[in-house]
This record gives structure tokens, C-alpha cells and sequence, in this order.
């Protein structure tokens, strides 16, 4: 991808922004009450407030474009499709927060052209380095390439990875804007949502516009969410959805047919530890609450299509394994927790697990949620919980005769 050729005009939301006071700046994110998209939850503008109040005099801002995922591939997406509004909105919250340090996470294997061209054009003559410093703010800015990988989506880990420890969750983290990267108190955000930092301040109000294919053109990021939508056997896509699309019409704005057509009758939302929809619940509208609440701090804004017959209780075995390998180890609970749902869910399978098994199965998801270290561990339950209410058919049948229900419900 060539790099991108830019003239002072293209850098107009940061050029808005540095018109205002850093506290100005926050008032404009807030009035348009931009939610984070992916990552640490709640109100831009609240937590960037937090991060300016601190006082301290070396706040850090770390943006990330690791998706780690199958089912996410929006950071991908954007920087290579948009990159310009990732740099330009953290600058602006470089500037809001009064960041002295930068670091743009990435996989070590995206496709950076557009962002090292973008990255090296910042030093030029009345570039955005220079009108930053005419704003006060001296910049030091970092491009850490990383190894995929799922964990990187906790932010504990993260932040470890970029101080160059082994990225695994820590306590000490747990609120990165008191404590993050190096004691210093750290915004930690998501490329998208800094890309809709940049879109409130180049979107004039009631302009419309967005990451329809070349950045800035169609559509409205500012009430839309970047969709991954995974269908077996196929390629990740993503498309920008809008807000109040059901999660059929989405499915079919972005691989061009709707589940319905595709033979699909089980979807799971946000990720590996997000919960199954069977194909009543297809009708649901995407909105922000609803893939923020399924997708938590370490989910995405994905839909994974499940065609074909589907059993339940494989399903929920499946997901478990799948989680159960991508944790990290670190605390007993959820690495020992998967594991033990993970040989329930074989046995049940099987046709060989008793009541009491299963009711030991619920006892550990309980135990899951209250003592896992991290997100991963915390929500690892969700899919086999909303397997077992979806298809209390096939846990009954597997239990009560050893065999599936998918036969008779076919
Ligand atoms: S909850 Fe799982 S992924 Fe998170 S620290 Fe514990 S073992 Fe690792």
C-alpha cells in the first residue's frame, strides 16, 4: 500500500482540536457522549478526565490495534483503511490528557505502510508535531509491533507486553488510569475508538461520514460500530454497520446474504466468550450497549455464524476447549475451571456425565466469575450458559439417554 500524501488541510480534526483548551476538548467528546468502542468500557471523555486530573506530569496514552482474534479484524481494518483518523485521534488525546508518551500497539504482522508514512510525515514543516508543540505538548510516539495473540486483548497484559514483560493480566493494573504503563497513569483505547475521537472533530454536526471503503467517505462512524462477521470455512470481514441494524440485516450488509439464506441458525456475539443467539434472537438491534455488554473489556464487535444442524452441548464444548487454550495460566481458577468444564462437557457429550456433574459444572461457572484474575476467566462462562438455556433440549437428551436431541429437532 503506498503511503498516504497528505497536505496540512488533511489534519483538520486535530487542527479543530488544538483551537480549543485540553479541557475544551473534553467538553466536545462529552457533549457527543462518544462511547469507547472495544476495550475498557463507558464515557471517552470521563476517563480522559480522570487520566488530566491525576496531575501527573508524564500521563501515557496507548492505542490498540491488536485484534488477536479471528473474530476481530477492525484493527486491521482500520489501519490500513483509515489510518489518518487512528494518528490524528491520538494526538488529540495525547493532547487532551497532556500525554508525553504514545504507543501504538500493532500485530507484527499488519500492514503499517499507510501508518509509517503517516507516522514519518508528522516531524515535517507545520506538521502535527510541530503545531502540537506550538500547543505545548512534546510528543514521544511508539509503534510496538506484538505477536498476535488474544491475551493482548486484557489490558494488564498489554501493558505488560509494552514495558517488555511476558503479557500476561496483573493486579496492578487493574485500573490503568491510576496505575498503567510504568506506575504512570494510562487512557488506554482501541483504534476505533480514537478513529471516532477524529470523526467528532472533522464531522461538521449532521454531516454524515465514515469507513465505508477509503476513510473518509460514506455512512456514520459516530453511530455505527465496525462488524466482524466470521462465517465458517470463509474469511473474516468487517464492514461499518449502523447502530439499529438487526444483526440479520448486518450479517447481510457485510458477507452479502443473511443467515436465513446461508442456512444459519446460531450466531455468537462478541467474541469467545460472548454468548450464542439462536436464530429468534436474530431480529435483535445492534447497538452500542448491546456489544459493549457482550463483547466486555477483552470481546469485539464480531458475529460468528454457526450453519448447518448445531448441538448444542458441542457447541459449548467446543467454545470451552477453544477458551480453555487461550488461557494463560496465571490463576487457578479460570485455567483449572476451563479445564474441569472442559472434561464435563466431553463426558456430557459423550452420554456419560451425571446430574451431579452438571450441577458441579455450574458451582465452577459461579467460581469463574467471582475469582478469575481477569476478563477472560470472568466471562469464559457466558457461551456454555447461554448453550445450556438455548438448547435445554439437547443437555436433557445427552444427559437423560446419552444421546443428542439435534436428530429430532432437525
Ligand atoms: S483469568 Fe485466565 S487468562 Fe486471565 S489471568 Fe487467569 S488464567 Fe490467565
Amino acid at each position: 500500500m503506498n503511503s498516504p500524501n497528505l497536505h496540512a488541510s488533511d489534519w483538520l480534526a486535530l487542527d479543530r482540536a488544538l483551537g480549543l483548551k485540553p479541557d475544551e476538548v473534553l467538553t466536545v467528546l462529552s457533549r457527543r457522549e462518544l462511547r469507547s468502542r472495544g476495550g475498557a468500557p463507558g464515557v471517552v471523555a470521563d476517563r480522559w478526565r480522570r487520566c488530566r486530573a491525576s496531575g501527573h506530569d508524564y500521563p501515557v496514552v496507548v492505542v490498540s490495534g491488536v485484534d488477536g482474534l479471528e473474530e476481530s479484524a477492525a484493527g486491521r481494518w482500520l489501519l490500513t483503511h483509515d489510518p489518518q483518523s487512528v494518528v490524528e485521534g491520538l494526538l488529540i488525546g495525547a493532547y487532551a490528557v497532556g500525554a508525553r508518551r504514545c504507543f501504538l500497539a500493532v500485530e507484527d504482522d499488519c500492514e503499517l505502510d499507510s501508518v509509517e508514512g503517516l507516522l514519518a510525515g508528522l516531524e515535517g514543516g507545520g506538521g502535527p508535531v510541530e503545531r502540537l508543540a506550538r500547543a505545548g505538548v512534546v510528543l514521544d510516539l511508539v509503534v510496538r509491533r506484538l505477536p498476535r495473540s488474544f491475551i493482548l486483548r486484557e489490558p494488564g497484559a498489554l501493558l505488560a507486553a509494552l514495558e517488555g514483560r511476558q503479557a500476561l493480566p496483573d493486579v496492578r493494573y487493574c485500573d490503568p488510569l491510576v496505575q498503567g504503563w510504568e506506575g504512570r497513569p494510562t487512557v488506554l483505547e482501541t483504534v476505533e475508538t480514537l478513529a471516532a475521537v477524529a470523526a467528532v472533530f472533522w464531522q461538521e454536526p449532521g454531516e454524515t461520514a465514515g469507513w465505508a471503503g477509503n476513510g473518509r467517505s460514506t455512512s456514520a462512524p459516530l453511530e455505527s460500530r465496525l462488524l466482524t462477521v466470521v462465517d465458517e470455512g470463509r474469511s473474516s470481514v468487517v464492514k461499518s454497520v449502523a447502530f439499529g441494524t438487526s444483526l440479520a440485516e448486518a450479517v447481510r450488509q457485510t458477507i452479502g446474504n443473511t443467515p436465513h439464506e446461508l442456512g444459519v441458525k446460531v450466531m455468537q456475539l462478541g467474541g469467545p466468550c460472548g454468548p450464542f443467539l439462536a436464530d429468534q434472537q436474530f431480529d435483535i438491534p445492534l447497538t452500542s450497549d448491546l456489544v459493549e455488554r457482550t463483547a466486555g473489556v477483552i470481546g469485539a464487535a464480531s458475529l460468528r455464524l454457526f450453519p448447518g444442524k448445531v448441538c448444542g452441548v458441542q457447541l459449548a464444548k467446543d467454545a470451552m476447549a477453544r477458551l480453555h487454550a487461550e488461557a494463560c495460566g496465571k490463576c487457578a481458577a479460570c485455567y483449572e475451571g476451563t479445564r474441569q468444564l472442559l472434561a464435563i462437557l466431553s463426558d456430557l457429550a459423550e452420554g456419560t456425565a451425571s446430574a451431579d456433574e452438571l450441577e458441579l459444572a455450574l458451582v465452577l461457572c459461579r467460581h469463574l466469575q467471582g475469582a478469575a484474575l481477569c476478563d477472560l476467566g470472568r466471562s469464559a462462562p457466558v457461551p456454555l450458559l447461554s448453550c445450556r438455556e438455548l438448547f435445554a433440549e439437547d443437555f436433557a437428551s445427552h444427559l437423560e439417554w446419552g444421546v443428542c436431541a439435534l436428530e429430532e429437532r432437525a
